[in-house]
């Protein structure tokens, strides 16, 4: 079925979006607050709108936060209108968000892409997104030319909460292999003879082996019980020290070492020591 979208932001995201929607024969109406972005999508049948108060029902939002959104959207009537929301910005950004839009007659649903430019319209790729399950479902299908629909909740700021929660994992992961392979090349090594083991480790953890450490830790966390008899959080944040001693003897950056160590050795003097390192989340949490 085709429908009419207006993509209101065209940078590397947004323009992928509009493309994307084009392709899959929908009805695509662009507006970037910048002229000019938008030749390469009137030449695939883009309609440029010269205001975003020329938007259809359905607007897809892909600017750099939503403080643009407050910017773009400020003197247009949004009655009838379903914005969806796939910009960066904090889940208390976003629920104060939807009640501007619901102030100005409109829905607001919002979403936290997972995937860069290239990924979207290619199979694999989701969103998640939250607000109102009535009317996302609405508009899912056009929706679905962009990523598969993954749905989190009602309450708007979920999306965010999901989606950064995603980046901290996948940037705090990806640092950690950059130590691990500045400490192999400041033996004389290349990364290539750390690579096997890293893809072990993370592909371990991610499993249901025995290093199947997310699933296990997840239990524990729902459980609030941390079994530490085989190995205790203190073993593990003495160790922990051995590790930034390491990072140090081989003149490297230590901040992100350094964090880790300080959180394990709070979490044992907070009353954790003998317990697994999962009861670190007690002292993350503040429980
Ligand atoms: P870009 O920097 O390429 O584009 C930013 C867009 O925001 C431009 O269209 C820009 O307009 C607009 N903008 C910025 N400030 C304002 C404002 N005050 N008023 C109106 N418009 C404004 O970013 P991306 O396209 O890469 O990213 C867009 C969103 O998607 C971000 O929130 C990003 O975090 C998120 N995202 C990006 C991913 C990626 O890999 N690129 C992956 C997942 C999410 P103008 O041209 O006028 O400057």
């Amino acid at each position: 079925m085709t429908t009419h979208v207006t993509v209101i932001g065209l940078g590397a995201m947004g323009s992928a979006m509009a493309e994307t929607f084009l392709k899959a024969g929908h009805q695509v109406t662009v507006w970037n607050r910048t002229a000019g972005k938008a030749g390469a999508l009137v030449a695939l049948g883009a309609h440029e709108a010269a205001s975003p108060a020329e938007a259809g029902e359905l607007m897809v939002i892909s600017q750099i936060d939503y403080q643009a959104m407050y910017d773009s959207l400020a003197g247009v009537d949004l009655t009838g209108k379903v914005l969806v929301n796939l910009s960066s910005d904090t889940p208390s950004k976003l629920r104060e968000a939807a009640d501007w839009v619901a102030g100005k007659g409109g829905v607001l649903i919002t979403g936290g892409i997972m995937v860069p430019p290239p990924g979207i319209g290619q199979p694999g790729a989701y969103t998640f997104y939250s607000g109102s399950s009535d009317v996302l479902s609405r508009h899912e299908e056009a929706l679905k030319a962009l990523t598969d629909v993954t749905y989190i909740g009602a309450d708007p700021g979920l999306a965010m909460l999901f989606y950064q929660a995603q980046l901290f994992m996948f940037w705090s992961g990806l640092t950690s292999f950059m130590y691990a392979s500045a400490l192999a090349e400041s033996a004389g090594l290349p990364v290539s003879a750390m690579l096997p083991y890293a893809q072990e480790t993370y592909g371990g953890l991610a499993g249901d082996g025995p290093m199947g450490f997310l699933k296990h830790l997840a239990a524990e966390f729902e459980a609030r019980v941390y079994p530490g008899e085989p190995n205790s959080l203190h073993m593990q944040a003495v160790g922990m020290q051995h590790v930034v001693h390491t990072f140090e003897d081989a003149g490297l950056d230590l901040t992100v070492p350094v964090a880790l160590k300080d959180l394990f050795a709070r979490a044992d003097a907070e009353g954790h020591g003998a317990e697994s390192l999962g009861a670190v989340i007690e002292s993350i949490s503040k429980r």
